[in-house]
């Protein structure tokens, strides 16, 4: 089969190698130069199943009232007079519900799991090298709410295979030294030894190349315009490159572009709830590898996470609701840098931070959209929010298995023709 992908991000690459893997004849088109360099370039880094409880639970609303017109607030909606914002707002609000964030939880952490287990395999199957770390996930907590909960969203987690344990201060410190500065103000933690860390972009770049070699041809510098419809069917999607306009014909269609999926879905009458949720990350070079961490950590204050990326770290986080907008608040970024040097002093060299910002594409549970559209040969792998590189390599291999025909191994809501 023919099959276009379109968007070249971690969720794009990831299902065209699936694809390729699995026979089909591919082409990804790609607005940027290469693979990886939108949402996907300098993330937390993180695989993280253990991060599955979405932002939308029953303690958010009061917080993000809390935050509403803090600058450096960790969750902030900049309100704005967009329709799809409040929509999105709306919906966001109906998933804190604790039967739908528990749902919500559940599907994240099967999806997490088979996509850990898929990364895992691809990595012994090719060989691939991306500043990976196996050293699990430390999630820490300074407050004592976020800390209180912690025990209730471990024991869910536990419930659905993931190996979340508990830990108290002194055993925090000694799984991850570095932590020594902050030792007084920690009041525990939860650990998942199986979690993992690594460069999403490096893996995305690497991938593609490998795709490319297997057969599958990638189309970069190239703007896609819109899909064209005949009857019930996808006849064509509408590209822009140097040379001019035209349009590229496939048996299935895949749409993996992020926060700009809606628009192009919208003149078909389908409707997707992704909205952008921006974050940013400072990555430093590291001076003093004692000081710096080896495991990967979420810090639940400000909702920051740290990876050590090879000799680099990097700091991701907060997440700010205000449209496509791009721009670097330095505020923001500044509150990030701030709180690195609390927990890792001396550890790195801050005059050299690269402040980055990113466009996550949420949808209102963090559940992504995978599977086929109420249009038979339209595919949909996007909407993947916080979690789009944990839930990469399982969505990828899902959706490939999806329009092969084959039923998905991993047991998660996936679309069906609903959309
Ligand atoms: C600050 C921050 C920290 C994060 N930390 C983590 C983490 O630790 N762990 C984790 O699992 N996830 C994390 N994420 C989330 C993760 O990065 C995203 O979910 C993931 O990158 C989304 O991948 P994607 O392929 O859907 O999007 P993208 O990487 O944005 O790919 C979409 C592609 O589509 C292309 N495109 C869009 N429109 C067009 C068009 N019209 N024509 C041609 N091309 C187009 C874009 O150029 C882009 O390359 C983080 C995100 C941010 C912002």
């Amino acid at each position: 089969m023919k099959v276009i992908v379109l968007g070249a991000g971690v969720i794009g690459v990831t299902s065209a190698w699936y694809l390729t893997q699995a026979g089909h004849q591919v082409t990804v088109i790609e607005r940027q130069p290469g693979a990886g360099l939108e949402t996907s370039y300098a993330n937390g880094g993180q695989i993280s199943v253990s991060h599955a409880e979405p932002w939308a639970n029953p303690a958010a609303p009061a917080k993000v009232m809390r935050w509403l017109f803090r600058e450096d607030a960790p969750l902030l909606f900049r309100l704005r007079a967009d329709l799809q914002q409040w929509l999105w707002g709306l919906a966001f609000l109906r998933e804190c519900l604790p039967a739908r964030a528990r749902r919500n939880t559940v599907q994240l952490v099967k999806l997490g799991l088979y996509s850990r287990a898929e990364l895992t395999r691809l990595r012994r199957a090719t060989g691939i090298q991306n500043d990976q770390l196996e050293c699990g996930i430390l999630h820490f907590f300074t407050e004592p709410d976020a800390h209180a909960h912690a025990g209730e969203t471990a024991a869910l987690m536990r419930a659905h295979g993931c190996d979340l344990e508990l830990k108290r201060a002194e055993e925090v410190i000694a799984i991850e030294p570095a932590l020594r500065p902050i030792a007084g103000s920690l009041l525990g933690a939860t650990y998942t030894p199986s979690d993992q860390s690594g460069d999403a972009y490096l893996f995305t770049a690497r991938l593609a190349a490998l795709a490319a070699e297997r057969g599958c041809e990638f189309l970069y510098n190239t703007a896609i315009e819109g899909l064209e419809r005949s009857a019930e069917r996808i006849s064509g999607v509408r590209i822009r490159d140097d040379s001019g306009s035209r349009v590229l014909r496939a048996d299935a269609y895949v749409v993996a572009l992020a926060s700009y999926s809606p628009a192009l879905l919208r003149p078909l009458g389908i409707r997707v709830c992704v909205y952008p949720a921006k974050g940013y990350s400072v990555t430093v070079p590291i001076t003093d590898e004692s000081r710096a961490p080896r495991v990967s950590l979420i810090d639940e204050s400000l909702k920051i996470v740290v990876s050590r990326l090879g000799a680099r770290l990097r700091i991701a986080g907060t997440a700010e609701f205000a449209g496509h907008d791009l721009s670097i608040n330095r505020t923001r970024c500044e509150a990030i840098l701030r709180r690195a040097q609390t927990l890792f002093p001396g550890a790195f060299d801050a005059s050299q931070a690269q402040f980055w910002t990113g466009l996550r594409p949420a949808t209102p549970g963090n559940v992504p959209l995978i599977g086929r559209t109420r249009l038979p040969n339209l595919y949909l792998n996007t909407g993947h929010g916080t979690l789009g590189w944990t839930l990469a390599c399982g969505s990828g291999r899902a959706l490939a298995d999806i329009i092969g025909g084959r039923p998905p191994e991993v047991a998660f809501e996936f679309l069906r023709g609903r959309p």
